[in-house]
């Protein structure tokens, strides 16, 4: 089987059975190549149903839990869209298939600085990086439209509230260190709409506005 066999597999047997349904979602997951993300001693399992590490301690996310966060941002093309963990670049590679521009933050330089070479090599110019603490946001490129952070927080860090756009989404990992639930939240106004979805458990987001350490 070769990688796009493998893509399309992933696609059948893990996000439309689990309940994937936007088609811009599956068809952007079957066509980024997931393998160049991962580490050259994983690149078996680049397709497999499970978050796989990439250094410093930190790991690409599930298929599924891609899917899923990238859904409820419920993109349609035009969004300015912050990522806060880049990791691998592979969630923002999946996002800027789907969004106008993406804007992504990375604590650790040696995984930002080899996500910004793999976005180089795939041709994508609408992803713009950098390193630092993602708890604070980007202020320079606020407001956007919708914001990600692909890391568990103890709750919303509170700059990246006042950099949502009004009307803007918010996909985030809420909970303990340990385990956390995903929370959709829709900024009206004043308000805060919030909608609580699956359980899940990510590394943490580590920050002024986050945990203070590991
Ligand atoms: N989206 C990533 C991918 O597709 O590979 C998965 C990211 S991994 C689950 C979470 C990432 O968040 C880690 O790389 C971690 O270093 C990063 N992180 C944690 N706290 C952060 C912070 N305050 N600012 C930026 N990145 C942070």
């Amino acid at each position: 089987m070769d990688y796009k066999d493998l893509r399309e597999l992933m696609v059948r047997t893990q996000l439309i059975p689990r309940g994937i349904r936007d088609k811009r979602v599956l068809d952007a997951m079957e066509r980024i190549p997931r393998h160049l993300f991962v580490d050259r001693t994983t690149i078996a399992d680049a397709y497999s149903d499970m978050a796989l590490p990439i250094g410093e301690g930190q790991t690409i996310s599930q298929p599924y839990m891609v899917a899923v966060m990238t859904e409820l941002l419920e993109l349609r093309g035009s969004e300015k869209v912050l990522e806060v963990g880049t990791g691998s670049g592979y969630q923002s590679a999946v996002l800027a298939e789907l969004a106008r521009d993406v804007y992504t933050i990375e604590r650790f330089a040696s995984l930002g600085e080899l996500a910004k070479i793999r976005f180089q090599d795939l041709s994508f110019t609408n992803i713009h990086s950098r390193i630092g603490d993602g708890t604070l946001g980007w202020l320079e490129e606020a407001p956007f439209d919708r914001i990600i952070i692909t890391a568990g927080a103890p709750e919303i860090p509170e700059p990246l509230i006042a950099q949502l756009a009004d009307g803007g989404i918010i996909v985030i990992p809420v909970g303990g260190l340990y385990s956390q639930q995903l929370l959709k939240t829709r900024k009206k106004g004043d308000n805060l709409i919030k909608e609580y979805h699956t359980l899940c458990v990510f590394v943490p987001l580590i920050g002024r506005y986050g945990w203070k350490r590991e």
